[in-house]
């Protein structure tokens, strides 16, 4: 009989892709996905490391989640991800009953170590520079829009981020391995895939480049839309903004954070470029790519952020009137540069901060939706509305798309959305014609 195995995902995209990755690879081992942990033989919590409330909440869901081995005695319960990777140790102490933990350079042993019978607690979580997982193949979770991961791990070491200590350091998925994942799950039925990595666009081969990248998956027959994040600022080149606006697949939707507007707070978070080095490729992208959708990561009260300094970050989100924003407070993660230094803004100024910047980008998103009110928006068609009796999609520029039609339409087709009427995160409308590919 198959065994049962249960997955909860915490975290980013790369987080998804890699859930997506092991499922496969242990549903190639005769296991078999289930909805529920109480049934599962093996349940793996595949966590995120990047903020405290992400470790706390997955702290939390461990210890209910170790209820079920008591009532199943023989379940696996397994930690996996950045998490593992960075409180190794501490899972073990913090959470006895946790029976293996592995970092995301393990995947690939996985089914072996749990096909394996062990008296203790098993831990891998050692560095392959060189696994990018060739050979497991990408999956999609809705059978419309997929993930492709094309670049692993990070170089650039922001004195906040615990990513190149938890994911490795920077290496990028050969060209035909990229070429041959997408073909696999655009012959599932898949339209539209994003290309993943912490520094996405520092993807490269020999002297091919990420513009190139984007051109020859753009070759794949039956793809209809191309995405990618996170890209880094200081990656891109004239190159690849010309690929991102000569290639009709690629869609006009870029996120770049920002962090702070602040050159002494960018200097501090060595993040390799000043802000007028971010203002000038905006200008560069929007002249190239004029439908350009743009959204960002902004931090607040990192350390010694001040008063002047937030001021600046509150004048580009005006200048440079970005579509949407994650933004949060800074807080100081264990094992990165910055956890060393004085965490000198207080809580309830970050928090001030915070909910000033959060108040601005929302009027401007809000504000951003509203010009677009009587423009017609090509939508992915991906589901019902979760309210209403309308139906959901994302613009070329990965707005939220709500539509009526008089019609029942198909999962997957493009359409023509008339927009007349938003939110600060959705376009809403109605269906005016479906696409005519000869347009796009
Ligand atoms: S570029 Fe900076 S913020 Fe992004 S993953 Fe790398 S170290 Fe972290």
């Amino acid at each position: 009989m198959p065994r049962k195995l249960y997955i909860e995902t915490y975290g980013c995209q790369m987080n998804v892709a890699d859930s997506q990755l092991i499922a496969g690879e242990l549903e190639a081992l005769e296991f078999e996905l289930t909805e529920s942990p109480a049934e599962a033989d093996v349940v793996l919590v595949n966590t995120c490391a990047i903020r405290e409330n992400a470790e706390t909440r997955v702290w939390g869901r461990l210890a209910q989640l170790a209820e079920h081995k008591r009532h199943r005695p023989g379940q696996t319960l397994g930690v996996v991800g950045c998490m593992a990777q960075h409180l190794r140790d501490h899972i073990q102490t913090k959470a006895p009953y946790v029976d293996l933990v592995v970092g995301p350079d393990a995947y690939r042993r996985l089914g072996d170590i749990l096909l394996t019978e062990r008296d203790a607690p098993y831990v891998d979580v050692a560095f392959n520079r060189s696994e990018v997982y060739e050979g497991l193949d990408p999956r999609s979770d809705n059978g419309l829009t997929a993930f492709v991961t094309v670049e692993r791990g990070c170089d650039k070491f922001c004195t906040f981020c615990i990513v190149p200590y938890v994911r490795g350091r920077e290496r990028s998925v050969p060209l035909d391995e990229v070429l041959r994942g997408t073909r696999v799950l655009v012959e599932q039925g898949v339209r539209e895939v994003t290309l993943l990595g912490q520094t996405v666009n520092a993807w490269r081969q020999d002297d091919l480049h990420f513009g190139d990248l984007l051109r020859a998956v753009a070759t794949i027959d039956g793809l209809e839309r191309i995405r990618f994040t996170s890209p880094h600022p200081a990656e891109f080149t004239p190159a690849i903004i010309d690929a991102l606006a000569s290639t009709p697949k690629v869609m006009p939707a870029v996120h770049l954070p920002l962090q702070s507007a602040s050159d002494s707070v960018l200097e501090r978070m060595n993040r390799g470029h000043t802000y007028a080095a971010y203002q000038a490729l905006v200008a560069d992208l929007r002249a190239a790519i004029p439908d350009l959708c743009l959204t960002t990561d902004l931090l607040v009260g990192f350390v010694g952020e001040t008063e002047d300094d937030f001021a600046q970050t509150m004048a580009a989100v005006d200048e440079l009137r970005f579509d949407a924003a994650f933004m949060f407070a800074y807080s100081a993660r264990s094992g990165t540069r910055a956890h060393d230094w004085d965490d000198d803004v207080p809580q309830a100024e970050k928090l001030r901060r915070l909910e000033l910047l959060i108040a601005r980008q929302e009027a401007i998103s809000a504000e951003v939706n509203a010009a677009r009110h009587g423009a017609r928006e090509e939508v992915l068609v991906e589901g019902p509305a979760k309210r209403g009796d309308g139906w959901w999609g994302r613009s070329r520029g990965f707005k939220n798309t709500v539509f009526s039609t008089d019609r029942t339409p198909t999962l997957g087709e493009l359409v023509w959305v008339e927009v007349d009427n938003s939110t600060a995160h959705t376009l809403l409308g109605r269906e005016v014609a479906v696409v005519d590919a000869a347009l796009v």
